[in-house]
């Protein structure tokens, strides 16, 4: 039986290797932590953003699967936020997809290394309690979200905007619990006693406001509002000074909302995230680079493989301010199989947010539902390949778009 390796279980890594699997591949999953997810479930990031144009779904497929079972435990929408979803329930739907699909995962295992021969990974090496695993495989998948496979097999990968290489900024995502709802002010009330809280130095922040969800639990409100800049998430040592900087910052904005905002004076910040959230690091160089211009003028590819229709979404790599940029209303643009394809080596595939894309381009297509998408065509691409014993290059971008409309998806 042909071997697919993915390596990493966020959106992605979850979208490819059910595919993979599904479609008769051996099919490994090598995640870091204990759970599936990625930044929706680590990262504690809510909800899911937009993936409708003109009032018809953009994505479908495995992501509207995990909807639907998501939904069936209670741990998707709510009145108040319809794309919420909750993290523990993700990550039980994530387990059962997997098991049911007998995709063979292994959790806390670090992707460490790659062999290398001309243009073929011969072997990756992983690290864990385990101590040192050699995998081999007929084709990887990279899902990383920091293209951590793809880097250390030499693929060439760009990283931040062009010019000075700053990423957008790093969020540490957190909650807080038991508030009084009915009682918080409207949007702009809160932000302006933020103001007043920056202005009198007690909250640092450089946020330019509040940005929060509700959640589907009583009482508990999301918030996506801390705000690191300047700091790479490919390096362990900006890393730590993130985390450092982002737990300062939430505890203080929620000694903020408990003394400011009313409707918070009983609540404690409940939970954040187990990492900062990452938005932006790696990014590969593939076939095809998708730009700002892509995504702007809703171009579709005759190998478009994944639809968004989500803006250009811009929060400062310096301070404060987000540049939004959308879509053309009713449009959506294609993301075309050429980005999921790294120069360089012939037997990987790269699905989320590291794709092949500029800056601006990567500022939307990274939300969760597209890396859902890519994922499945990853995922589809890369079993096809292994079972035919060809590598993905050679893969019809024609017949990909047929077989992923075969399995519902939307191409
Ligand atoms: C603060 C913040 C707010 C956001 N807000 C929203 C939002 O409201 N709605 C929305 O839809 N999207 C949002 N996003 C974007 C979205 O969450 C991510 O872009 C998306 O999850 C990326 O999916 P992915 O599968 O490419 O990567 P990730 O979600 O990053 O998953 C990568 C996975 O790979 C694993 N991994 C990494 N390196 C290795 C390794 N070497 N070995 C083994 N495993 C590894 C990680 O543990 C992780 O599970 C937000 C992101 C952030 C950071």
């Amino acid at each position: 039986m042909a071997r697919v390796l993915v390596a990493g279980g966020g959106p992605a890594g979850l979208a490819a290797a059910v595919t993979a699997a599904r479609r008769g591949s051996e099919t490994f999953l090598i995640e870091r932590y204990g759970f599936l997810g990625g930044m929706a479930t680590a990262g504690l990031v809510n909800p899911f953003m937009g993936w409708h144009a003109a009032g018809k779904p953009l994505v479908a497929g495995i992501f509207q699967e995990m909807l639907a079972l998501m939904a069936a435990a209670r741990g998707y929408g709510c009145e108040r936020e319809p794309a919420a979803f909750d993290p523990e329930v993700f990550k039980l739907v994530a387990d059962q997809l997997c098991q049911q699909s007998k995709v063979q995962v292994l959790f806390h295992t670090l992707v460490t290394h790659a062999e290398v021969e001309g243009p073929t990974i011969k072997h990756v090496h992983t690290e864990s309690k385990s101590g040192g695993e050699e995998w081999t495989a007929e084709v990887y998948v990279d899902c990383t979200g920091d293209a951590d496979l793809a880097f250390l097999a030499g693929v060439p990968c760009d990283e931040g905007r062009e010019g000075d290489g700053l990423t957008q900024p790093m969020t540490l995502n957190f909650r807080m619990a038991g508030v009084d709802i009915d009682r918080m002010p409207p949007r702009d009330e809160i932000n302006r006693l933020f103001d007043r809280a920056k202005a009198e130095g007690r909250v640092t922040c450089p946020r330019e406001n509040v940005l929060w969800f509700h959640t589907l639990n009583p009482g508990v409100v999301h918030f996506n509002t801390t705000r690191v800049t300047g700091l790479s998430a490919t390096s362990a040592a900006d890393l730590t000074a993130a985390e450092f900087e982002a737990r300062q910052q939430a505890h203080e904005l929620a000694r903020f909302l408990v003394s400011d905002v009313p409707g918070f004076e009983r609540a404690y910040l409940q939970q954040s995230g187990a990492q900062i959230g990452v938005r932006e690091s790696r990014r590969i160089r593939g076939h095809y680079a998708l730009t700002g211009e892509d995504v702007l003028e809703g171009r579709k590819f005759p190998d478009g493989i994944a639809r968004s229709n989500y803006p250009i979404d811009i929060h400062s790599p310096t301070g404060a301010g987000t540049v939004i940029r959308s879509v053309p209303e009713g449009d959506y643009y294609e993301i075309p199989y050429r980005c999921l394809l790294p120069r360089g080596i012939d037997n990987l595939l790269i699905a989320g947010r590291c794709i092949s894309s500029t800056h601006e381009a990567q500022a939307s297509l990274r939300i969760m539902p597209t890396c859902f998408a890519m994922g499945e065509a990853a995922g589809l691409a890369a079993a096809m390949a292994a079972d035919r014993g060809v590598p993905p290059v050679e893969v019809a971008p024609e017949e990909l778009r047929q077989v992923l409309r075969e399995q519902g998806q939307i191409v």
